[in-house]
């Protein structure tokens, strides 16, 4: 099985081999599917990397 991770910003899975981009953020790397996502994460991590998951927005 093919390592993957979720890009935070949109979720979708990314090769984090392949990811165009990734970000660093206390501690965790996190991938991306495409620079523009990296740049929304840049700008406001908190509002991507929360504690619990919001539930069917
Ligand atoms: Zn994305």
């Amino acid at each position: 099985m093919a390592m993957t991770a979720r890009d935070p910003v949109c979720g979708m899975m990314v090769d984090p081999a392949e990811a165009p981009a990734k970000s660093e953020h206390q501690g965790r790397t996190y991938y991306f599917c495409a620079p523009g996502c990296k740049q929304a994460f840049d700008r406001e991590p908190e509002k991507y990397v929360q504690p619990r998951r919001r539930c069917c927005g």
